[in-house]
């Protein structure tokens, strides 16, 4: 735990493996499941793929937009598949009194700063927002995406940052708390 000037808490990444050893809060489902390569395929086809649902190219080693090209394999990319399957790679979740007194606010931050990631970047999107009792969670298609979020918000708004991998850094749970 590094403790800012402020005071406040700041990032707290726990390693491969690592347990949080400030709670239970923080699970480690998807090794517990399994699922550490279930996208892997959708991330990296093995040949130029266009996606039929968002139309993203997957060339040179990368899912970009650009124009549908002529003779690319047809398939979903990882963010359509993962939309689809309901399997986020990514959890923001925002608690706190003043996180539930600025939820729109809040909320529209983040899908300002989601809309410039998937204008460069097609795999980040985010693709819930979901109203907790404890406040807000925000699902996202990419792990870097929902870190990107989380210290947006802590850059914006201060409050205390929690950062938890899964074993195989597949799945990113970030808390957010003010
Ligand atoms: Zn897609």
């Amino acid at each position: 735990m590094m403790v800012s000037r402020r005071g406040n808490r700041m990032l707290n990444i726990a390693g491969a493996g690592h347990r949080n050893t400030e709670g239970t809060m923080l699970i480690d489902t998807e090794s517990r499941h399994g699922h550490h390569d279930a996208y892997h395929a959708y991330a990296n086809p093995a040949a130029l793929t266009w996606c039929l649902a968002c139309g993203a190219v997957f060339e040179r080693g990368e899912w970009r937009w650009a124009e549908r090209p002529g003779e690319a394999v047809q398939a979903l990319c990882a963010a359509c598949q993962r939309t689809r399957d309901g399997r986020p790679a990514g959890l923001v979740q925002i608690d706190g009194d003043f996180a539930r007194a600025h939820r729109d606010e809040i909320v529209a931050l983040l899908q300002r700063c989601a809309d410039q990631a998937k204008a460069q970047r097609p795999q980040q999107r985010i693709m819930a927002v979901t109203d907790t009792a404890a406040g807000v969670q925000v699902a996202t298609t990419d792990s870097q995406l929902a870190h990107e979020l989380a210290r947006r918000l802590q850059q914006t708004h201060r409050g205390e940052l929690k950062l938890h991998y899964s074993d195989a850094q597949v799945l990113l749970r970030a808390q957010w708390r003010r």
